[in-house]
């Protein structure tokens, strides 16, 4: 039996007899304008190769000098999540060959990190849990390679490979957890929400565009499972790279299916890399990985040490956000949401863009009902996080304000929403284009509710006799005749007129 054709226990009897144990690590891109150890610009989405320069394409005789703004990302970063900032500490390189990686090391922290023994405490089910956090260290990202020809964009089968270097270079804080044990059954949840968190926190300190989808934010979830009662820890797998919320959960509980299956059988669970595929919620195997991987990692002989000053640290200090859990309880009395109003908002992922929409406009109550509603519908069918659903809070916001203002109504828009969703513009470039005003002009309106008097001559005669609950017939069919783009409020209004 290999690792990969093992059968899957399904999660809920794999956690009567086993508990999982996770490690997160979270990789972050900072947003500086210029690289970790160059001048080079770091804007996404530009031709390849077109933002290189000697140093980080590593020509000989090239030397690098740290970035200052990006140290101070590194300490808010490791102030945001209660870490203690390193009094002095050096970069190292981590030797490995990789043809992205155009030095053939990456300029990382080792034994040396600039922040450490953090902590971020989680909430899920209106439940907190901390995370310990063993370190948040600085390193350079790498290019990318494109592998061309062949079915699957991965290097076997390809025809030939292209790399990119404009990614390397750019500056990561690569953020360590401790060992994560919790009740086995909130496990997949809690690194959900342990990830949102950190991205809901780095996005309010400004320093990174916290976007998994282009991976400014990417994580990677370590799993074993040990036996009830046992103390003794499994072999762990690494699943890399995972690119959305919904995704880290998805690979946990899938890893923990998998592994109770190789266990059950007397197996033997590979200590390895492996995928996440998006579309069968399944990973597989990447490359097999020991402990004793020798990066024969030693102090980057062409960098100052990084020391910063205690007044320095201070300061920045001052310049952090107000903690999550003060700016939730701030938020909800500000809102008027109950407990459970906010742990579904919190759960969606949805915060930020709850605020936003609000900031912008809307009632608490409206923008509740957009993203909690319609948002995290379309987000659970098309499998995508609330945030990358293509619909700003401004968007919800504009949209709110036309059904505010009389010009749509709710079920119109959600046709607004597949508008925009689909790039055709504005909400209200997409009310023009897909003709979704809603009509309250009495001449419309009046020619359709004679029509539809005539056509249900009981209904109107109980609405003579004094029944106005007959009148919800003849609205419908008013609504029916005009695509559900009448003014039900005038439409009611001219019918009882009409029969009165
Ligand atoms: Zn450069």
């Amino acid at each position: 039996m290999t690792h990969d054709t093992a059968i899957l226990v399904p999660v809920d009897e794999a956690l009567t007899r086993y508990d999982p144990v996770m490690g997160l690590e979270i990789h972050i891109e900072l947003n500086t304008a210029t690289k970790m150890f160059c001048g080079c610009p770091t804007g996404f989405g530009a031709e390849p190769n077109t933002q290189t320069c000697p140093i980080c394409l590593a020509l000989p005789g090239a030397l690098p000098v740290v970035n200052a703004k990006a140290i101070e990302s590194a300490i808010r970063i490791g102030l945001a999540l209660n870490c203690e900032i390193a009094q002095w500490c050096r970069f190292a390189r981590k030797n490995y060959f990789y043809p992205d990686m155009p030095k053939n090391f990456q300029t990382s922290q080792y034994d040396e990190p600039i922040a450490f023994n953090g902590f971020a405490d989680v909430e899920v089910d209106g439940e907190t849990y901390r995370i310990d956090i063993e370190r948040a260290h600085m390193e350079e990202d790498t290019g990318k390679s494109l592998h061309v020809g062949g079915s699957t964009g991965r290097i076997q089968g390809a025809d030939f490979s292209l790399v990119d270097y404009n990614r390397a270079g750019i500056p990561l804080i690569e953020i360590v957890t401790r060992t994560i044990e919790v009740p086995g059954d909130k496990a997949a949840a809690v690194a959900r929400a342990y990830v949102s968190h950190v991205r809901d926190l780095i996005g309010g300190l400004g320093v990174s565009d916290v976007r998994m989808d282009q991976g400014s934010l990417r994580a990677d979830v370590n799993l074993s499972l040990k036996p009830k009662g046992s103390t003794t820890l499994g072999t762990r797998s690494e699943t890399k790279n995972v690119n959305s919320f919904r995704s880290v959960e998805r690979a946990a509980r899938f890893e923990i299916s998998r592994h109770a299956g190789i266990l059950d059988a007397g197996g033997t669970v590979l200590q390895e890399t492996r995928h996440f595929h998006e579309d069968t919620g399944t990973t597989s195997s990447g490359r097999e990985k020991s402990d004793a991987d020798d990066y024969r990692y030693f102090p980057e002989p062409d960098l100052a040490p990084v020391s910063p000053s205690r007044a320095w640290v201070e300061e920045l200090r001052l310049t952090l956000p107000e903690p999550p859990a003060v700016r939730r309880a701030r938020l909800q009395a500000d809102w008027g949401f109950s407990d459970l109003d906010m742990r579904d908002t919190i759960g969606a992922g949805a915060l930020d863009l709850v605020a936003e929409t609000i900031e912008a406009g809307t009632t608490p109550q409206a923008a509740r009902k957009w993203w909690l509603g319609e948002m995290a519908r379309r987000s659970n069918e098309e499998g995508k996080d609330i945030d990358a659903l293509g619909v700003t809070p401004a968007q919800v916001a504009e949209i709110q304000a036309l059904i505010d203002a009389g010009h749509i109504n709710d079920k119109l828009a959600r046709s607004v929403f597949d508008g925009v969703i689909a790039g055709e513009g504005t909400p209200e470039d997409v009310v023009v284009a897909r003709k979704l005003e809603v009509v309250s002009d009495d001449g419309a309106l009046g020619d359709a509710v004679d029509r539809a008097i005539a056509g249900d001559p009981d209904a109107a005669q109980k609405i003579r006799e004094g029944k106005q609950a007959a009148a919800g017939a003849l609205i419908g069919a008013v609504m029916k005749e005009m695509r559900g783009q009448a003014d039900a409020g005038r439409v009611r209004e001219l019918i009882i007129e009409k029969l009165a």
